[in-house]
Order: structure tokens, then sequence, then C-alpha cells
């Protein structure tokens, strides 16, 4: 088993979030366009394992910060977002919170008509062998990000992404097949 596989399933078990809550790390956002194409909803999760050197966000990290909220009130705000076209989930780490990811994911697609992006510093094959709950949220997405930010390979001049070992990866929703990699 790899090393993103055994540092999922550990914390997995570690961040305990209530059914019917998902742990933010910050409001949710919209009218980006810097999280993925046209113009996104964004939504940042708490609690991050990767401890990635240059993170920009250290604060993300803690399991026990940011703010514990019931999903039918992210989904109350993200109704109110007009005109978006997607919504994206950036962390943090979004994968250990995967059930409530998804359960969010589903609605948005179903009911605004999104397509669903996610950052994850976990890689597309460490989700795929853990299985579970994280490869039945990667089932609901048009795209992933995937990979830990390395500092060393920093690149400014990449779509979305901070460094070149991380990929854009365009996915067949139900079944997770990468359709493209960018
Ligand atoms: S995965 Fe993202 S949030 Fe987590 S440490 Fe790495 S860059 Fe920071």
């Amino acid at each position: 088993m790899s090393n993103y596989s055994n540092s999922l399933k550990k914390i997995s078990k570690q961040l305990e979030v209530p059914d019917g809550f998902i742990r933010l790390s910050g409001p949710l956002e919209h009218d980006s366009i810097v999280n993925g194409d046209g113009l996104r909803a964004v939504l940042w999760t708490q609690g991050c394992p990767n401890g990635c050197i240059g993170c920009q966000n250290p604060e993300t990290w803690d399991y026990c910060a940011g703010m514990l909220v019931p999903i039918k009130d992210v989904l109350e705000q993200l109704s109110k977002f007009k005109g978006q076209t997607g919504l994206t989930f950036c962390g943090g780490e979004p994968f250990v919170q995967a059930k409530a990811c998804r359960t969010i994911a589903d609605y948005v697609r179903k009911e605004f008509g999104w397509d669903v992006w996610s950052f994850s510093g976990f890689t597309y094959e460490g989700i795929r062998e853990y299985g579970g709950e994280p490869w039945e949220f990667l089932k609901s997405l048009d795209a992933l990000i995937d990979g830990p930010f390395i500092l060393k390979q920093r690149d400014l001049s990449l779509r979305f992404r901070g460094s070149r070992n991380q990929r854009l990866l365009k996915l067949e929703l139900g079944t997770a097949q990468i359709l493209k990699i960018e």
C-alpha cells in the first residue's frame, strides 16, 4: 500500500465529523475563475494530513479548527449563488471528509446543473487504492487536481496547479475513469 493510502486511512479515522455536518476552514466563495473552468463556487474544507512544505494554507491543517457546519446550511448558501457553472472543493484536504463532500457534490449537480471539481493532496492512484468513501466521492467529480504541493517543483505558469507533479485529471462521471490528463 502506498504512503498516500496509508495516510488517507489513518486520517480518515481521526477526522470524525457527525453525519449531516462538514468542517469548513472559511466562508463559501463564488465567482471564482482561479479554481477551475468557468465561474465557480468554492468550498474550503478544514483538516489536512499532508504537511506540504510551502503550503499557502497551513491554518487549514488542524482537524479541530474551522467551523462545523450543517450540510443543509451549506446547500442553502450555495443556492443563493447565481450564475455559477460549477463548484470546487479546496482545502485543507477534501478527501478526509469524502462522504460530506459527495453529498454536496451530488446535490449541486442535480439541483443546479453545476459541474464539480476537487483538489487533493492525495494522488488519484492513492484514492483508488484506498477505495471506500473517498473513491465514491471521486466518482461524483468531473475533475481532480491531485498530488501534494512540492516546493521544488513549483511552477507559477501552470493552470490551477502550484507544482509540476500535480495533474489536472478530467474524469468520467460515475466511474472516475480518467478521460484526459493535463
Ligand atoms: S494538501 Fe494542500 S492544504 Fe494540505 S498541506 Fe498540501 S498544499 Fe497544504
